[in-house]
């Protein structure tokens, strides 16, 4: 029996309208206005204040949120943010209608706080303390939850004497040299694809192919290497987990799996339960790593609960405590807290709870022991599976740091990303934000700045009382960094007035910008300028001599302290114990990235009025986002990007499998050629082997392509109009894919509200206040909403079966003509470059549709003039047609009809 709704008012706002129930339960549809007079006189009942304010226009809206409630009483669980979610998480029946939903909030509310009473609580621990700490910040809640709280009765251990310590543990050893044999590996697939599983020749030739990675290195610097394309459906997962696990129990070796997406990171572990199905031997084994930026720093936390956050911050921090009591790996993005926490707490400092500056003490931390950030390093050098992302696989290949042998064996998944990930890896930026970053790494906070966030001297407190030579170096750093740019620098650039080398340098850059930039997309005016690195004026040959100069006076003295730091290591003194050498490699490590940073700015800066390098592009940008400028500065790509990583990653590597289900944006040979550029395998000098097995889909029969004709680009009205019939015909389940924001944006004002009123929620990226996660599992959760996006969306949506069953593209993905992209596609081939682009994105996008067997699904792009030659972008059979919107909304209508009648879409084509 559910316990009686606790008698307070609620509201819901949707795009449908508001309704409100008074504290009797009955329900009223009401005004905008009626409904702000109501919140802003009395606090209400309500689910996510964001998107609720967002509905309402009342962006100050505060109330008795649900969600804030469930991440107090329910931390590390997961729950899609929505009446329903929370009703399925719960136990409670769903609300019909939006109108049931304001009477719903007081039912949801009375069985949220009656798990309290449950002795069984599972997450009671904890739970005083933080209610405690939770009033005195005047927590709306807190009058509610408190007095149902009883005092505990032991000493209830506070949240850092209840984290577990990490160990010291030796090395791993190198892997032992092994072969192992195609019929074990069969054997192996088979048993984790369960008895009595039906076997799927392509899954079994796919591990048979991949197992060749595991067999010995036969030459230095040239790993056995597979490019391997395995179509959506083939299980691609654990075609490649069988080998691996083969090989791991073979050799006790250990294996590096990275991905682009976090999206597949979380189902990569999951899968990887299969091997190793008991709970604590998974957690041993299998360690997801990302970069530090994404883990909660217990420093950082202890310092906003003790004063460092005010207001509706500290909030956030106390229910981040609570959070971190319980969550599996502390990872803060993408891991177990939910993501629309953060979002709940408009400009909410969650990245100040991060260590995203590198600002680290390590053994000087009173958490280094209890440190989620030394945790998962640790427990990555045990493990036999690490699940790292394609940057953070990266650095480590380019900085390796000395724990023990790292994996031999390197399984990039996602493997068409290689190419951006790289892009964005091997980089380099002199912009006004990366020098400020700098300056505040060796100086730590100035001004009123509060905290403990500390700089150099501080970190390196004992190298500097110890060691003279070292001393010397950080105070000369200290020196030349506080040239660099700091607080302030955009305003007095725009004012003109620059302060120090680099400003000045950013001041030339930006004049050069303005004078010369051409912005070619007007329709996104107010967005990012650029012009060539090519011919500078005299003032910024002359700004980027002195800039050059003021960054060699800080790149000195950080080689000297890392020399200081490495002789430490090597030789060590007296007073440096286990603890003191710990801090010493942590300084050293984030010393060196530093250093890789200002050397790619001195080479940057002498290619101004220099020779041209012809494998670099190089430009000049101001960035802008609605017209607002937010930095600007000297940029440096490859031309190649996959050249590096060929280079620095798979070198080293003694086998490499990058897989993908669309490594080759066509069909046949030309399609390998293709891969082996965007992999950075045509950098190998031969020896790749290349594997393709199709998907097991019947395209012909579960997707169907079609091109709309007669929707002009640029006609803004008509694409919202598309998009809304579209997706009314097959009455939701549309994910609508966009190339620029501002478009999708008029486009999901145009039509939201209309969708709404039909029973069809429209969500967006970039409207929506809530993490791109949380998007994807409420459109997920509901099979009648629809979302709108941007490329993110692209790659990172895996939702199989009714929720998605139309993607909708507004047009044909043209690469954004910037100078980087003219000067790949000068070198590579002219448009059959911008094609090999674009049939990859369309292939991305595609790929979406259909996950499973039972899927169906229709693939609308508005184009009135598709070119032919991109069809090669959809899988070979899958039928395509041409159609004006009035033939095309009918097609969808008639199979949506189909798709209710069965529970098969068996739809036929006409
Ligand atoms: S060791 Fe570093 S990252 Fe970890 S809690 Fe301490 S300061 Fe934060």
């Amino acid at each position: 029996m559910p316990p009686a709704p606790l008698p307070l008012p609620a509201i819901h706002a949707s795009h449908v309208g508001i309704w409100i129930a008074d504290p009797h339960g009955r329900v009223q549809r009401v005004g905008r206005g009626e409904a702000i007079a109501a919140v802003a006189a009395t606090p209400h009942l309500l689910l996510n204040a964001t998107l609720t304010g967002d509905r309402l226009g009342y962006p100050e809206l505060s109330g008795l949120d649900l969600l804030e409630l469930f991440a107090f009483l329910y931390p590390a669980r997961f729950a899609v943010p929505t009446p329903a979610g929370i009703a399925a998480a719960i136990g409670l029946a769903t609300p019909k209608t939006e109108g049931d939903i304001a009477a719903f909030l007081p039912q949801a509310t009375a069985a949220l706080l009656a798990g309290i009473d449950d002795p069984s609580w599972p997450e009671r621990e904890g739970a005083w303390h933080a209610m405690q700490a939770l009033a005195r910040q005047r927590w709306p809640w807190a009058p509610l939850v408190q007095p149902r709280l009883t005092t505990p009765d032991a000493n209830e251990r506070w949240l850092f004497a209840r984290l577990p310590e990490w160990e010291e543990v030796p090395p791993r050893a190198a892997p032992r040299q092994v072969r192992i044999n195609a019929d074990d590996v069969t054997a192996r697939l088979d048993r984790l694809t369960g008895d009595g599983a039906e076997r799927r020749p392509g899954q079994q030739d796919y591990a048979r192919a991949t197992a060749a990675i595991f067999e010995p290195r036969e030459r230095k610097d040239a790993p056995q290497m597979l490019v391997a394309e395995a179509g959506t459906g083939i299980g691609k997962t654990l075609g490649y987990l069988a080998p691996a696990k083969q090989w791991i129990d073979q050799s006790a070796g250990s294996v590096c799996i990275s991905t682009f997406t976090k999206a597949l990171q979380r189902q990569l572990s999951r899968e990887t339960e299969r091997l190793y199905p008991d709970a604590a031997t998974h957690r041993e084994k299998v360690v997801v790593r990302k970069g530090r930026e994404n883990y909660l720093c217990l420093l950082n936390l202890e310092d906003a609960l003790q004063g460092g956050f005010s207001g509706r911050a500290a909030i956030l921090a106390q229910l981040v405590a609570r959070w971190a009591a319980y969550t599996r790996d502390g990872d803060m993005v993408g891991g177990d807290l939910p993501g629309w926490l953060p979002a709940l707490f408009r400009r909410n400092g969650t990245t100040a709870l991060t260590d995203r500056r590198g600002e680290c003490i390590y053994v000087g931390c009173p958490h280094f022991r209890k440190c989620f950030i030394e945790h998962s390093a640790r427990a990555a050098t045990q493990a036999d599976i690490v699940i790292a992302n394609h940057a953070l696989t990266m650095v480590q290949a380019a900085r390796p740091r000395d724990s023990g042998a790292p994996a031999t064996r390197l399984i990039f998944d996602e493997g068409h990303h290689l190419w951006d990930a790289a892009d964005s890896m091997f980089a380099a930026a002199l912009t006004g934000q990366e020098a400020v970053e700098i300056r505040r790494w060796v100086l730590g906070p100035e001004g009123k700045s509060r905290g403990r966030r500390r700089g150099l001297a501080a970190r390196l407190a004992d190298v500097a009382s110890y060691d003279e030579a070292g001393e010397r170096a950080i105070q000369a750093a200290i020196t030349a960094a506080a040239e660099m740019p700091g607080d302030g620098w955009l305003g007095r650039l725009s004012e003109n007035e620059p302060w120090g080398a680099i400003e000045r340098l950013l001041a030339a850059v930006r004049g050069q910008v303005y004078a010369r930039a051409v912005d070619t997309r007007t329709a996104d005016a107010g967005y990012g300028l650029e012009t060539e690195l090519a011919d500078p004026d005299a003032a910024l040959v002359a700004a980027a001599a002195a800039a050059s100069d003021a960054v060699e006076a800080l790149l000195r003295p950080l080689l000297a302290l890392g020399k200081r730091l490495e002789v430490l290591i090597e030789d060590p003194p007296d007073w440096l114990d286990g603890q003191a050498r710990a801090r010493v490699d942590g300084a050293r490590h984030s010393l060196g990235t530093r250093i890789d940073t200002l050397g790619g700015w001195l080479s940057l800066l002498g290619r101004v009025g220099g020779p041209a390098d012809p494998d670099f592009v190089d430009w000049l940008a101001v960035d802008r986002y609605d017209g607002r400028e937010f930095d600007c500065g000297l940029h440096r790509h490859w031309l190649d990007p996959a050249r590096p990583i060929a280079e620095i990653v798979y070198r080293p590597a003694q086998g490499v499998l990058v897989t993908s289900a669309t490594l080759r944006s066509g069909h046949g040979a030309q399609g390998w050629a293709e891969a082996d550029i965007r992999t950075g395998a045509r950098h190998m000098d031969g020896g790749v082997r290349h594997f393709a097995v199709p998907s097991p889909f019947d395209y012909a029969r579960q997707s169907e392509v079609i091109i709309v004709t007669d929707i002009a680009r640029g006609d803004l009205p008509a694409l919202a109009g598309a998009y809304s019939r579209l997706i009314e015909a097959s009455g939701g389940g549309a994910l609508g894919l966009f190339s620029a924001i501002r478009r999708l944006r008029i486009v999901h004002a145009r039509i939201a509200d209309r969708l709404a009123r039909a029973g069809l929620p429209l969500y967006a990226q970039h409207v929506d206040p809530l993490d791109t996660g949380t998007l994807v599992d409420i459109f997920r959760a509901d099979p009648h909403a629809s979302l709108l996006g941007t490329d993110a969306l692209r790659d990172g949506v895996d939702v199989p079966g009714e929720s998605l069953r139309q993607v909708i593209m507004e047009g044909v993905p043209w690469p954004r003509p910037t100078i980087l992209h003219a000067a790949r596609r000068a070198a590579q081939g002219g448009s059959a470059y911008d094609d090999m682009v674009i049939r990859g994105r369309i292939g991305q996008a595609f790929g979406r549709l259909i996950r499973r067997a039972d899927d169906f699904g229709q693939f609308v792009i508005l184009s009135p003039s598709f070119p032919s030659r991109l069809l090669s972008a959809f899988p070979e059979g899958t039928p395509i047609r041409r159609l004006p919107l009035d033939e095309a909304v009918n097609h969808v209508a008639a199979a949506n009809v189909e798709r209710r009648k069965s529970a098969f879409p068996a739809f036929s084509p006409s």
